[in-house]
């Protein structure tokens, strides 16, 4: 009887040092799978869009950090050639300099959106009335030169916080960022191959495609793109504006 008490207890022991290790081992991904799913928060309540996922074949091209006196020209040139409608993320201090370029983007089809005015890094410790200068002279900058109010913003660096979103919604602005799958660095220039393997590489429908018309240094990106509209073209994509990619996404939900 006491063998068998202590083989019991011996049995309790090892099946208790067992369980422990099982609650050591799947223990943090336990708390990760608990921890907040940060994108998926902003995401679901529609505060900010990475991405419009479509089973249809069209992809949003997003030009941050002009307009550029050089570079914005030819890469509207480019996408004259084929047919191709993007979305220009402008910055109010740049656009003021050159209004001329946002008038021929508007006129040829091309959205134009908020990109703050002077591309501070807004972290945190602005606060809103700066966060909300930043957003309403840009407004007015585009405004004033083509009559357009932007509907969507996208803070430099992708930076947000919720104080930024809440001016934002008060302003009447979509936070859009960008595919984490379509971010090239174009603006480190690492090489054309590069931004262009990264985006046919990694397409899919509904991507919100990450490059800039201005850059330190001479630009990568208009030649990487002469190469990625014609190879996207030839897959039987559609460019359009990042507005009309979340328009044709929100139709799709509803089906
Ligand atoms: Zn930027």
């Amino acid at each position: 009887m006491k063998n068998l008490n202590i083989r019991a207890s011996k049995l309790l022991f090892v099946r208790s040092v067992v369980i422990v290790c099982l609650l050591v081992a799947v223990m943090p991904v336990m708390l990760v799978q608990a921890a907040p799913n940060v994108r998926y928060y902003y995401e679901s309540r529609g505060d900010v869009v990475w991405e419009a996922p479509s089973k249809e074949k069209q992809v949003a091209l997003t030009f941050d950090d002009g307009p550029d006196p050089t570079d914005t020209p030819r890469i509207l040139d480019l996408l004259k050639k084929y047919d191709a409608k993007a979305t220009f993320f402008v910055m109010g201090r740049k656009a003021e300099e050159h209004p001329d370029i946002l008038r021929r983007a508007a006129a040829e089809g091309h959205e134009l959106a908020n990109h703050t005015f002077t591309h501070r890094m807004l972290d945190s410790s602005f606060t809103a009335e700066q966060i909300r200068k930043e957003i309403v002279d840009t407004q007015e900058t585009i405004f004033a030169a083509t009559g357009v109010r932007a509907r969507l913003f996208r803070p430099p660096g992708g930076l947000f916080n919720p104080r930024m979103i809440a001016v934002g919604k008060e302003e009447g602005l979509q936070m859009v960022l960008w595919s984490w799958h379509q971010d090239t660095h174009d603006w480190s220039r690492p090489g054309v191959n590069r931004i262009v393997r990264k985006v046919l590489g990694n397409v899919r429908g509904g991507d919100i495609i990450l490059l800039h018309d201005y850059v330190h240094g001479p630009t990568q990106t208009v030649e990487a793109l002469s190469r990625i509209l014609p190879s996207l073209q030839n897959e039987g994509y559609r460019f359009v504006t990042v507005s009309e990619l979340l328009y044709h996404s929100s139709r799709e939900v509803r089906k």
